[in-house]
């Protein structure tokens, strides 16, 4: 330590604290919207084998442009949501969070405006703190929907640069429907946005659902936002991707990239989880059963739950949260605590975890209750 010495750190960052929900080594983590599975075993050594062979180029650079992994993104799209686009249309990155970021690099700036619905995802505005890009939020709806003629009415006033659209939404589960999302992509080609549907939660969408990729043709301005950490099941591998309506989108992410940003590592796994896409395909059915088993069972106990197209719920409404949290955590069950003040946010777990979830929820009421007595006495 040298006394006295500041650092010169970015005005704007003082006092800011890094992002971090807790990793805490609880019986369930519920709390970050993981896919509660494991990688099965012959797909975990069929990605120690192409790592071990792209281990012996590591001397070498990465493909810069990641074109082996991009064409098997772009079949895997074809398949998933019906939309057949060409490999310059993709663009991948170290999580979504990076391919975000980029996306806020390219077309966000100072004197530049990113307007999004709240309650949404937390880490939006780091990145336009990050870009200098000024962030701007409008309510969504009482049912968490977004009204299209007040959206519309803003993205005119306030002519952004860029329009974040969450679909299915975090911590909502809230699916737009896509007249909606045409609606408003609409408005925001008339001020020239380019709008982002961050779609990380596709896959858990109810039968039925489109994907936002079946707009490209009627909107050029259009870019969906994927990610392998939770259908694939490969959070820790950090693998998110961008599917654009326009390869012009695509080259101004190539410019503010930085260069090899993909390791040759990180590309051989996503690679060998896409060939085996209909295995994990399995677990992210079961997650859809459990969830809306658990929804029903919920809403059974008496509680409100928001609809939900995504791999968690979020349900209330509770006096004390924090409280119903905490006791929650005592018991072995991490959850969240975000979202309109009152609600709860919950990931999806193994049916032993969900179980788990149940029987510590009924238990915390059960306590609650008890408590509130104990104070009218
Ligand atoms: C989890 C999540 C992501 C995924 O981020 P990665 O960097 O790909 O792990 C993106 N958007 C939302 C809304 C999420 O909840």
């Amino acid at each position: 330590m040298s006394g006295g010495f500041e650092l010169p750190l970015r005005d704007d960052l003082v006092g800011e604290e890094s992002y971090g929900a807790p990793q805490l080594d609880v019986a369930a983590r519920l709390n970050v919207n993981e896919n509660p599975f494991s990688v099965p075993a012959h797909l975990a050594r069929a990605m120690g084998d192409a790592v071990a062979e792209a281990a012996i180029g590591l001397n070498r650079y990465p493909d810069r442009d990641a074109v082996a992994l991009r064409a098997a993104l772009r079949d895997y799209i074809a398949a998933e949501s019906g939309v057949r686009v060409d490999v310059d249309q993709i663009w991948a990155a170290n999580g979504s969070n990076e391919v975000m970021q980029q996306l806020f690099l390219a077309f966000g700036g100072p004197g530049r405006v990113a307007i999004t619905f709240d309650p949404t995802y937390s880490m939006y505005p780091e990145y336009a703190r990050d870009t200098f890009t000024e962030y701007v939020t409008y309510p969504r709806a009482d049912d968490f929907r977004i009204d299209v003629a007040e959206a519309r009415r803003v993205i005119a006033e306030r002519e952004p640069s860029i329009v974040i659209l969450t679909s299915p939404n975090n911590p909502t589960g809230t699916a737009l429907p896509l007249e909606d999302i045409a609606h408003i992509a609409e408005a925001a080609q008339q001020v020239g946005a380019v709008i982002i549907i961050d779609e990380a939660y596709a896959e858990f969408r109810h039968e039925g659902v489109a994907s936002a990729c079946v707009l490209f043709d009627e909107h050029p301005n259009l870019v969906v936002s994927r990610t392998m950490s939770k259908a694939f099941a490969l959070a820790g591998a950090r693998l998110g991707y961008a599917v654009a309506a326009d390869p012009a989108l695509v080259s101004a992410l190539m410019v503010v990239r930085l260069p090899y940003h993909l390791s040759a590592v990180t590309q051989a796994v996503a690679r060998t989880a896409l060939e085996h896409a209909d295995v994990l395909q399995a677990q992210v059915s079961l997650v859809r059963e459990e969830r809306d088993a658990l929804a029903e069972w919920l809403e059974s106990e008496g509680f409100e739950v928001a609809p939900s197209d995504a791999n968690f719920l979020l349900f209330g409404q509770f006096a004390d949260r924090a409280s119903v949290w905490q006791g929650l955590l005592d018991r072995g069950v991490l959850i969240r605590q975000t979202g309109p003040e009152g609600w709860l946010r919950v990931t999806v777990g193994t049916p032993e975890e969900n179980g788990m979830f149940r029987s510590a929820l009924q238990d915390v009421m059960q306590d609650e209750a008890a408590g509130r007595r104990g104070e009218s006495r």
